[in-house]
């Protein structure tokens, strides 16, 4: 018997899409093989894609987990929901996209006077308005303070945890010969009003290099293959999950 039956959807987003369950502490998350970019100008379709982003985010889910970093995560789905749902904990998404930048790369090398690949140390943590039909702008101050988006308290919590998850990413991913360029995520808080990570944590979501590789397009194992016509984007997906696979243990089936 199925540890819950899926409800209505509740929201389907370019990536994935949520449904309720008969349990009001459990949302399932089903991950999509449609690829966007460019704010959804540039589409696709790439099998394969949804079941690697849904096996790596729940993979980094439970590594976070293990070095006490709260998240949404609850685990993977089975039988007909095996290898591309996961069940997570419902919780009320925080509008900001978060991205920390370890290396210059996209956006800030187009706005800023910045080559590709310089090191950023400390990283460069920036927020953006999460709203697609504005293109998801990027928040000063000022506009951080008049949408009231989040207190002082709350903005130093949010700012912490991602440098958290920061650090953990960077270790996991240097372990497995990949450098952690950059990564949006996304907070939210659950019904206690714990603040945890959601949404997913995947090659859609950073840029990730081959240690290994010196060209600058061939090193590139992440979204920017689609956004840049390389090829082979479920192919470099495909070796950022063998590679977390040889460090990680088993991701969890929910039961
Ligand atoms: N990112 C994302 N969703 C977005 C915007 C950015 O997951 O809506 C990720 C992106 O994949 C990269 C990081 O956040 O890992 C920084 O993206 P950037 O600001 O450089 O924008 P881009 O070059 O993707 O337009």
């Amino acid at each position: 018997m199925s540890a819950y039956a899926l409800g209505p959807l509740l929201h389907e987003g370019k990536a994935k899409r949520v449904h309720a369950t008969d349990r009001p502490d459990l949302v399932a998350v089903e991950y999509k093989d449609d690829a966007t970019a460019f704010n959804a100008l540039k589409k696709a379709q790439l099998a394969g894609k949804g079941w690697l982003n849904c096996q790596i985010s729940a993979l980094l889910f439970e590594q976070l987990a293990s070095r006490g970093i709260p998240t949404h995560y609850r685990g993977l789905g089975q039988g007909e929901h095996a290898g591309h749902w996961m069940l997570v904990r419902p919780v009320r998404i925080i509008p900001i996209e978060v991205v920390i930048r370890n290396r210059a790369a996209g956006s800030l090398c187009r706005q800023m006077p910045i080559s590709a690949g310089t090191p950023l140390d400390p990283p460069l943590l920036d927020l953006y308005y999460k709203d697609d039909g504005l293109g998801d702008p990027l928040l000063t101050e000022a506009r951080l303070a008049y949408l009231g988006l989040l207190d002082g308290e709350q903005r130093t919590a949010v700012e912490r945890l991602a440098r958290a998850v920061n650090a953990a990413l960077q270790d996991i991913f240097e372990r497995v010969g990949l450098i952690l360029v950059d990564f949006k995520i996304e907070l939210g808080y659950t019904e206690d009003q714990q603040l945890v990570v959601a949404d997913e944590i995947s090659p859609d979501t950073c840029r990730l290099w081959d240690r290994g590789v010196q060209d600058a397009s061939e090193r590139i194992l992440d979204k920017d293959r689609f956004r840049q016509d390389l090829g082979g984007v479920v192919e470099a997906y495909g070796q950022v999950l063998k590679r977390l696979q040889g460090v990680c243990p088993e991701p969890l089936i929910y039961r």
